[in-house]
C-alpha cells in the first residue's frame, strides 16, 4: 500500500530481525496460538497506539469522533464483556483502511468514512475490526512469526525500566504494523469478516451491507490496485471472501425476524465537510439533500454545473447513474478545491 513506505523502522531493525530469526527458527505453531497475556496485550497495544497517532495524526473533527465511537460502542454491547477497553479513532489519512492493534485500539481512516455510504457499512468494517481485535489476531501472528522465544525478548521491552530493549520493541512494532496495515491473512481475514457479519447484526445492523461495501472495494482496487486486509480485486480470494460474506450475511438475515438497520440518511449527514484526499488539495465532502426525482446527472448539473460528473456523484455514493432519488435523500458530493488546487474540477459559476 501506499503508506507501506513510512511504516518500516531503520534499517538496523531489520537487520536485528533477520538475525535474530536466523538464530532461532520458529517451530512450527498452528495458527491461533499465543504466548502474549491479555495484560501484555494492553501494553503492546498503548505503546502502538502512540506510534499510529504519532505518524498518521487524528482527524480532529470532534462529532464525527463521536459518531464512530457510539456505533462502535453499540457494536460492543451486543458482544457483552470482553477483555480490553476498546477505542475508535479517526486517522487523517485518504488512503481507505481501518485497522485493529492489540488491546482493542480500533482506528478508521477519512478516506474509509468518506467511501462508506451507510451506518451498517461502517458498523461491518468496525465490527471487522473488533473481531481481529477479540479473535487476537495481532497477539497470534506475532507468536507465529517469532516463535516465543524470540517474542519474549521484544515483550521486556514492555517491561518497566524497558528502556535499553528498545531495538526488541522496534523489532515487534515493525512487524505488527505490517500486519495492522496488510492484513493478517486469508484464514484470519475471513474470520474477523464472520465475526464482523455477527457483531453487526446482533447490534442491530443489515450484515447485508457489508457485502455491499466488499464488492465496492473490490471494484475500487482493481481501479486503483490497492489492498485492504490483504484484499486485492484482481485476485480470486476476495471474491472467494465476498461469496463467503453473501452466505453469511444472507443466513443472519434469514434467522432473525424483525427490522434491520441500515441508515445511509443518518451516516451522509455527519459526513458534511469532510476531506477528501490529499490534504494539500484540501477538497471536501458535502451533503445535499434531494428533491424527489433527482438524478446524479441533475445534481451534477445543478450544483456542480456539470451534468458529467453525473458518474462522480454516482460513484461517490455507491449508486447507478440511473438511480432515481427520493425527497430528503442525502447525496455526497465533492466540493471543488476552493483555489481550484490540483486535479480538481471547478465550479462553474453560472450554469449555461
Ligand atoms: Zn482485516
Amino acid at each position: 500500500m501506499k503508506f507501506r513506505s513510512g511504516i518500516g523502522g531503520p534499517a538496523f531493525i531489520l537487520f536485528f530481525l533477520v538475525g535474530a530469526l536466523l538464530a532461532f527458527p520458529h517451530p512450527r505453531r498452528a495458527y491461533g496460538f499465543t504466548i502474549i497475556s491479555e495484560a501484555e496485550e494492553n501494553e503492546i497495544g498503548k505503546k502502538a497506539d502512540e506510534e499510529i497517532l504519532r505518524r498518521f495524526g487524528r482527524y480532529r473533527h470532534q462529532e464525527l469522533q463521536a459518531y464512530v465511537e457510539s456505533i462502535g460502542q453499540r457494536l460492543l454491547e451486543g458482544i457483552g464483556p470482553t477483555s480490553f477497553r476498546y477505542s475508535f479513532k479517526i486517522i487523517d489519512i485518504p488512503e481507505v483502511n481501518a485497522m485493529a492493534l492489540p488491546g482493542g485500539y480500533i482506528y478508521i481512516t477519512r478516506g474509509m468514512l468518506g467511501m462508506l455510504n451507510t451506518e451498517a457499512q461502517l458498523a461491518g468494517v468496525l465490527g471487522h475490526e473488533i473481531g481481529h481485535a477479540t479473535a487476537r489476531h495481532a497477539a497470534k501472528q506475532l507468536t507465529k512469526a517469532f516463535g516465543a522465544q524470540i517474542l519474549s525478548l521484544g515483550l521486556m521491552a514492555l517491561s518497566p525500566g524497558g528502556r535499553e530493549n528498545a531495538g526488541n520493541w522496534a523489532m515487534v512494532s515493525t512487524a505488527l504494523f505490517d500486519h495492522v496495515l496488510l492484513g493478517y491473512g486469508r484464514e484470519a481475514e475471513l474470520e474477523a469478516d464472520d465475526l464482523g457479519l455477527r457483531t453487526a447484526y446482533r447490534a442491530g445492523y443489515d450484515p447485508r451491507e457489508m457485502v455491499t461495501f466488499l464488492k465496492a472495494m473490490k471494484v475500487k482496487e482493481r481501479l486503483e490496485a490497492l489492498g485492504y486486509h490483504g484484499f486485492q480485486g484482481t485476485h480470486p480470494e476476495t471474491t472467494d471472501r465476498i461469496v463467503k460474506a453473501e452466505t453469511m450475511s444472507s443466513i443472519l438475515v434469514e434467522q432473525g425476524g424483525g427490522s434491520l438497520e441500515v441508515k445511509a440518511n443518518e451516516y451522509k449527514a455527519h459526513l458534511d465537510g469532510l476531506l477528501y484526499g490529499a490534504k494539500q488539495d484540501n477538497r471536501r465532502l458535502k451533503i445535499y439533500a434531494a428533491k424527489g426525482g433527482d438524478t446524479p446527472a441533475s445534481v451534477a448539473k445543478d450544483i456542480l454545473g456539470d451534468q458529467q460528473l453525473a458518474w462522480e456523484i454516482a460513484n461517490l455514493n455507491g449508486i447507478k447513474e440511473a438511480t432515481v432519488f427520493r425527497e430528503g435523500d442525502q447525496v455526497k458530493f465533492l466540493a471543488p478545491s476552493p483555489d481550484g488546487g490540483s486535479g480538481g474540477q471547478r465550479l462553474k459559476l453560472s450554469p449555461n
